[in-house]
């Protein structure tokens, strides 16, 4: 049969063989947010366009080139999500969450679009894990974020990220800077992408974060931002430096980071991996002090980042760390007739209330068949039902990894017995058995 269609070009599906890797991997974000004292935001996966324009930027590559907007068919427009912050920001603002005190701490893990040339570590719909803080302006903030994104690459046993970290000062300082990157940009002119030049009046930092080879090679040796930032940023920046000093976390300051989203001010950082090709940013975050006020709220310094699941993903892979595998059916029940599938039916509905994972038949397997199905799947026990169990209202339960039996009642003391087996088999520490019991 042929298919009617395929997937879109440049996502991927999740099958579920696979599914665990993104369980485990996100498992460890939400549990770090956590202990950071942050909590879950949902916003939708589409927004007025207007909303990304002015947050992330109308200069920006994310804006002018990579998003989904469309016209829905009451003519507005709207578009996928290409980031996490700006929905953020809107939700935080529309309901007045700051009403609640600062700061407000919400982490989110979420589909992303951007409409970019697909390759490794580059897709059209892809994954972020998101922190954000809003009314933070202290240093111990910036701090805070970059220990949490390094606490996760920590927990999962990623080696070898550099992090990178500068700072691009705040709008008053700026001005300043905006002006001799224009004197360096417009000696060059003539070799700058279309792009870069209608970028070179309004927003010249943009350039620095141009992909286009000739560019990258003018913008290197463009002024940097550390000689022009005001006082008052070279402190705060000091002050982030200290903190990280203390955290024992290792970074380089790399002036060449001007991120590529409009909102950053002050601190921005990358956390960037050699081991995964071209696209080696696995998480890149920093200061937006004004973007709370650029959607319309008051003045409200606040900070993030967002983490790359996919690259993540391709980290792990590239640094051969093993991901635990799922559990598998701790008990698979085998009916032989009717009445003995029902029974089997109740058995197996018995055990899943425990929240242990039993199984049985249905897909209409004879008996051998249903044997070497529960090998496959590598169940931990099989139990088999016939006429002549049901009559005894007992049955052997067979533990499948040493071959032993033990014949066990089919009544309401099932549980017990088979959970005995099931301990003894796992050697489940005492505390797993209350989890378990739960
Ligand atoms: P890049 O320079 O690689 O294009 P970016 O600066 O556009 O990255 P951000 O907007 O900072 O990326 O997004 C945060 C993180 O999301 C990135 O560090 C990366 O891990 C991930 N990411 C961004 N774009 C993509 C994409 N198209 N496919 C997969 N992951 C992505
Ligand atoms: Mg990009």
């Amino acid at each position: 049969m042929k298919l009617i269609t395929n997937g879109i070009k440049g996502t991927e599906d999740i099958l579920p063989a696979q599914s665990y890797k993104w369980q485990f991997v996100e498992d460890i974000m939400r549990s770090q947010a956590k202990v950071y004292g942050f909590k879950e935001i949902r916003t939708p996966v589409f927004e007025h366009t207007e909303l990304f324009n002015r947050s992330v930027g109308d200069t920006t590559d994310v804006v002018q080139k990579e998003m989904y907007t469309f016209e829905t068919k009451g003519g507005e427009s709207v578009t996928l999500r290409p980031e996490g912050t700006a929905g953020a920001a809107r939700a935080v603002l529309e309901h007045g969450v700051y009403n609640d005190g600062y700061p407000i701490k919400a982490y989110y893990l979420t589909s992303c679009y951007r409409y970019e040339k697909p390759q490794k570590g580059r897709q059209r719909e892809f994954h972020q894990f998101g922190m954000e803080v809003y009314g933070a302006p202290s240093y111990f903030a910036d701090a805070e974020v970059i220990c949490a994104a390094h606490s996760i690459f920590e927990r999962l046993g990623v080696r070898g990220l550099s992090l990178e970290i500068n700072s691009i000062g705040c709008a008053k300082c700026r001005a300043e800077y905006h002006k001799a990157l224009r004197e360096y940009f417009e000696s060059k002119k003539d070799k700058l992408c279309d792009t870069c030049l209608s970028r070179l009046d309004r927003n010249p930092m943009r350039i620095l974060d141009c992909k286009s080879p000739v560019c990258s090679e003018i913008a290197k040796e463009a002024p940097t931002v550390l000689d022009y930032i005001c006082d008052e940023c070279r402190e705060h920046f000091q002050g982030v430096k200290g903190c990280l000093d203390a955290a024992d976390i290792h970074y380089t300051v790399n002036p060449g980071i001007v991120r590529g989203l409009d909102y950053y001010t002050r601190t921005v950082f990358e956390f960037v991996s050699s081991d995964i090709g071209a696209q080696g940013t696995v998480c890149g975050g920093g200061r937006y002090d004004g973007l709370i006020e650029e959607l319309g709220g008051q003045h409200t310094p606040s900070l993030g980042f967002g983490m790359g699941i996919e690259r993540l993903l391709l980290l792990l892979e590239a640094q051969g760390i093993e991901i635990p595998a799922p559990p598998v059916c701790d008990i698979y029940v085998i009916g032989i007739g009717d009445k003995a599938k029902m029974k089997a039916f109740n058995i197996i509905e018995g055990v899943r209330n425990s929240s242990l994972i039993a199984e049985g038949d249905i897909v209409g397997r004879g008996i051998k068949a249903q044997m070497k199905y529960a090998d496959k799947i590598k169940a931990k026990f099989s139990l088999v039902i016939g006429d002549t169990e049901l009559e005894e209202n007992k049955a052997k339960l067979r533990n499948m990894v040493n071959g032993s039996e033990k014949v066990v009642p089919l009544d309401d003391n099932f549980f017990n017995e088979f959970y005995a087996a099931y301990v003894e088999n796992n050697n489940t520490s005492l505390l797993e058995q209350l989890e378990l019991m739960k």
